[in-house]
């Protein structure tokens, strides 16, 4: 079983930077957060999950971003 994810990053200028997927996992508090971008700044906004698995989270994130056309 993968990693648990306790927040991700919702900041408006890192999802307009977002991997699809790619992005990286931060520790926060002892816990586990995934941003979905890699070369910006660490000025993220977290949301809480409530824990979810990373896979569910990567998924997720592979859905939601467009693919550049
Ligand atoms: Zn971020």
């Amino acid at each position: 079983m993968g990693a648990m994810v306790y927040f991700v990053c919702r900041r408006p200028e890192h999802l307009a930077a977002a991997r699809g997927g790619e992005g990286r996992l931060v520790i926060r508090h002892g816990t586990t957060a995934y941003c979905d971008c890699r070369d910006t700044d660490d000025r993220h906004e977290w949301i809480a999950t409530g824990g979810v698995p990373l896979e569910q989270i990567l998924e997720r994130h592979a859905r939601e971003v467009p693919l550049p056309a």
